[in-house]
C-alpha cells in the first residue's frame, strides 16, 4: 500500500515524496482512511510510529478541501493540543512540511514565552492551531481565540496530559468546542482514567492500536548493564568517551539527577546540556536545536522534557535510571528507531531497579540482553542499603573499624577499560 492508495490528494503527496516517505507506517494505514471518512479516532499509539503524520495528513486534506467555503479571514478550524512545548513546536513543523504545497496555515502557541508573537500571527490568521493547555486557555480568556469554528480537534498525549495534571485545563477547552466536530484522541496507554476522558471526547469512534512491541523489539537494538548507583556516571562517561561521535541521548529520572549528570560529565571534559522544566524555554530551544544540528553530541532529558522529541539520527539512547512505568521505557527508547531508522537503547539497572527491568521486561514481552563484561559491573551486595557518600578518609576509617577491606576499585584506582561498541554488541559479548 502506498499513499497513493489511502486516497491522499496531489499536494500533499507530493509533500511526502519529498520528505522521502515511500510507503506509509501502520498507524498512518489504518487510521487515514478512518479518519478521511470523517469517523472519530481512539489511537492507542506512542510516538515514532509516525502518528503525527497520521492525524495531520487528513485534517489538513479536509481543510484544503473545503478551502472554498471559507472567504475572508481565517478562522481557526483545526485544534491540535499536546502537553509539551516541544511536542507542540514538533508538531507544527510537521504541518509545515505536509501541508507545504496546500496553502493552509498553521501556528503553534505554548506558555513560558512572550505571547506577542503568538497573539500576532494568530491576529493575521490560521487555520490549524498547535497548542499546550495552559497558553490556549490564557489566550482564549483574553479573546484572542474563538474555539466556535473548530471542526477537527485532536487531543495527543492524552495520559501524559493527565500525568501532568492538565485534566481540568481540557475539560474547559471540551467545553468550548462545537459539538459538530470530528474527534481524535491518542494515548499511548490506556488505564481506566484516560478511557473515561476519551468517552467524554469522542462520538461514535473507531479504534486503532499500534503495540508498542512493534515499535521496539523490531528496531531498537537494546542492552543492558548491571551496575551501582555509584558507578553509573563512570559508566556513562565510558561509553561517551568509547563512541565518540554518536549523539547520544541520556534519560534521567528528576531534573536534578540530569543537572548532576551534566556536571559529570563536564569534569571528565564532555559537553552535554540537560533539558527539564527547570530549564528556561530557551534554554530548552537552544540545547535541543544544538543537539539536532551535531554541535552538541550528549544531552540529558527529564521523561516530560523528552516526550515525542524526534531526532533525526540518533545513534543512542541511554536510559541512565530505568523507568518505574515500563510504558516509559517504550517511550524512551522510541526516541532512536525512528519510523525510517534503526537504533540502540543502552539500560543502566542497579540493584533497587531490578524490579524495574522485571516489569519492563513483561511489557516488552522480550529479556534485554545483558552486557556481562563492562569496567563497573554490579556487585551485587554492592549497594544495600545504598550508602551514604563518603570521602576517601571516611571510607579507610569505616574500613579500619569495621576491620574490612577496600573493595577492588574503591580507592580510585582506574578500572581496566573494555571497548563497548553498541553497533557491535555481539562482538563485545
Ligand atoms: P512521529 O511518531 O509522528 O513522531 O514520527 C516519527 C518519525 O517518523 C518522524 O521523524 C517522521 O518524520 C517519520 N515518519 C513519519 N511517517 C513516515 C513514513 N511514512 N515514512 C518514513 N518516515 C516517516
Amino acid at each position: 500500500m502506498d499513499f497513493k492508495e489511502l486516497g491522499i490528494i496531489e499536494p500533499i503527496l507530493k509533500a511526502l515524496k519529498q520528505q522521502g516517505y515511500t510507503h506509509p507506517t501502520p498507524i498512518q494505514e489504518q487510521a487515514i482512511p478512518i479518519l478521511l471518512n470523517r469517523k472519530d479516532l481512539l489511537g492507542c499509539a506512542q510516538t515514532g510510529t509516525g502518528k503525527t503524520a497520521a492525524f495531520t495528513i487528513p485534517i489538513l486534506q479536509h481543510l484544503y478541501n473545503s478551502k472554498e467555503d471559507y472567504k475572508g479571514k481565517r478562522k481557526i478550524r483545526s485544534l491540535i493540543i499536546t502537553p509539551t512545548r516541544e511536542l507542540a513546536i514538533q508538531i507544527d513543523e510537521s504541518i509545515k512540511t505536509y501541508g507545504k504545497y496546500t496553502g493552509i496555515k498553521n501556528t503553534v502557541i505554548f506558555g513560558g514565552v512572550k505571547q506577542g508573537a503568538q497573539t500576532d500571527a494568530l491576529r493575521r490568521g490560521v487555520d490549524i492551531l498547535v497548542a499546550t493547555p495552559g497558553r490556549l486557555l490564557d489566550l482564549i480568556s483574553q479573546g484572542y481565540i474563538s474555539l466556535q469554528d473548530i471542526k477537527y480537534f485532536v487531543l495527543d498525549e492524552a495520559d501524559q496530559m493527565l500525568d501532568m495534571g492538565f485534566i481540568h485545563d481540557i475539560k474547559k477547552v471540551i467545553a468550548k468546542l462545537p459539538f459538530k466536530r470530528q474527534s481524535l484522541f491518542f494515548s499511548a496507554t490506556m488505564p481506566p482514567s484516560i478511557v473515561e476522558l476519551s468517552s467524554k471526547i469522542l462520538g461514535n469512534y473507531e479504534k486503532i492500536t499500534i503495540k508498542p512491541e512493534q515499535a521496539t523489539a523490531e528496531k531498537v537494538e537494546q542492552a543492558l548493564f548491571f551496575v551501582s548507583k555509584a558507578n553509573k556516571s563512570k559508566l556513562l562517561i565510558h561509553l561517551i568517551e568509547e563512541n565518540e561521535n554518536a549523539s547520544v541521548l541520556v534519560f534521567s529520572r528528576t531534573k536534578h539527577g540530569s543537572d548532576k549528570i551534566v556536571r559529570q560529565l563536564g569534569k571528565a571534559s564532555i559537553k552535554a546540556a540537560a533539558i527539564h522544566g527547570n530549564k528556561s524555554q530557551n534554554a530548552r530551544q537552544k540545547a535541543l536545536s544544538s543537539f539536532k544540528k551535531g554541535e552538541l553530541n550528549v544531552l540529558i532529558a527529564t521523561d516530560i522534557a523528552a516526550r515525542g522529541i524526534d531526532i533525526d539520527d540518533l545513534s543512542v539512547v541511554i536510559n541512565y535510571d530505568l523507568p518505574n512505568i515500563p510504558e516509559t521505557y517504550v517511550h524512551r527508547i522510541g526516541r532512536t528507531g525512528r519510523a525510517k531508522a534503526s537504533g540502540v537503547a543502552l539500560s543502566f539497572c542497579n540493584q533497587e531497579e531490578k524490579a524495574y527491568l522485571k516489569d519492563i521486561q513483561k511489557l516488552i514481552k522480550q529479556q534485554i540482553p545483558v552486557i556481562e563484561e563492562h569496567p563497573y559491573v554490579l556487585d551485587e551486595n554492592e549497594e544495600i542499603p545504598v550508602p551514604p557518600k563518603q570521602n576517601k578518609n571516611q571510607r579507610k576509617k569505616q574500613h579500619r573499624r569495621s576491620g574490612t577491606k577496600p573493595k577492588e576499585g574503591e580507592n580510585s584506582k582506574k578500572p581496566q577499560r573494555r571497548k563497548f561498541n553498541p553497533r557491535n554488541k555481539n562482538k563485545s559479548n
